[in-house]
């Protein structure tokens, strides 16, 4: 596995692969892997000749009293995690690499921001869609990986895509759990040992939404009821947000039908965590 630090070498590397009409990969990461991000790996593998994974910790998408500072990182792990998964290009560009020069613009993004993360995290999109876009335009990969886990991300990278032309496929993958259904994530280790305990109990909400969906209740407020009371009861996380809206418009709904997001943020002491699940009503 290559490990590129710059722009330029990625992109004399990148020339080179596509002289072989290689199809290429791209899994873009804030690092400190875990098994969620080798599966997007794994996928790309399947698909494509050249795997290139990145590794940035976008400032641009945190806010001011987020948790950019306390971000994990261990870059000697996650070399050795990317290197067996089978990544052919690991690229780890500094943000002065990423940013040389104070931007003089960026990607606003004005649909599907109103809910969710984006209403709790203003301006968190627009500085994905900024470094999506510029690593987009780095690598300019044929195949780009998202998880699910993530999933409004996927459908914010999904409008960028088509807004601006973008010559790239995007693929969303399945969200990777720990044994009892918590989502795997980096922020996972800013959990102390009482909070991971009870942060199963989001993937456990998700599920009794599920289950009541599956018996026919089809009223949003009543599922978001019975999840708030069931969070409530079983962590001691603060509720963020509790949504059930049309996938991928993003749209409230009062009576559930169709493609349906099921979607959670919990803060915890020192982690804020996301989870989702998407049904077909
Ligand atoms: P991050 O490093 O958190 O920005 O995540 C990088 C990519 O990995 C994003 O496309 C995430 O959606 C994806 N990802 C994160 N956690 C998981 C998971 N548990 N399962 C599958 N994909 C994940």
């Amino acid at each position: 596995m290559k490990i590129v630090e710059t722009v330029e070498e990625l992109q004399t590397i990148i020339k080179k692969t596509k002289k072989n009409e290689s199809v290429i990969g791209f899994v873009p990461t804030m690092g400190f892997l875990h098994e969620g991000h080798l599966s997007l790996v794994e996928q790309a593998k399947k698909d494509c000749d050249f795997v290139v994974m990145s590794i940035f910790v976008n400032p641009l998408q945190f806010g001011p009293n987020e948790d950019f500072d306390r971000y994990p990182k261990n870059f000697e792990r996650d070399r050795q995690l990317a290197n067996n998964a089978g990544v052919d290009l690991l690229f780890y560009p500094n943000v002065t690499e990423m940013y040389p020069t104070e931007p003089a613009m960026k990607v606003i993004v004005h649909e599907g921001v109103d809910v969710l993360c984006g209403k709790s995290r203003p301006g968190h999109f627009d500085g994905v869609a900024t470094v999506v876009l510029k690593l987009f335009n780095m690598v300019t990969p044929d195949r780009a990986y998202f998880g699910m886990k993530d999933a409004q991300q996927v459908a914010v990278i999904e409008k960028l895509i088509r807004d601006f032309n973008l010559q790239v496929v995007l693929v969303g993958c399945p969200t990777l759990r720990e044994e009892d259904g918590l989502a795997k994530s980096s922020r996972n280790v800013n959990l102390t040992a009482e909070e991971r305990q009870e942060a199963s109990s989001i993937y456990k909400s998700l599920q009794l939404a599920k289950k009541l969906i599956l018996n026919g209740e089809h009223k949003a407020a009543l599922i978001k009821a019975e999840m708030t009371t069931f969070l409530q009861k079983n962590s001691s996380g603060a509720i963020d947000y509790i949504e059930l809206l049309s996938y991928p418009d993003l749209h409230q709904q009062e009576q559930l039908e169709g493609k349906v997001i099921i979607a959670i943020a919990q803060q915890y002491s020192k982690a804020r965590l996301i989870d989702n699940i998407v049904l077909e009503i």
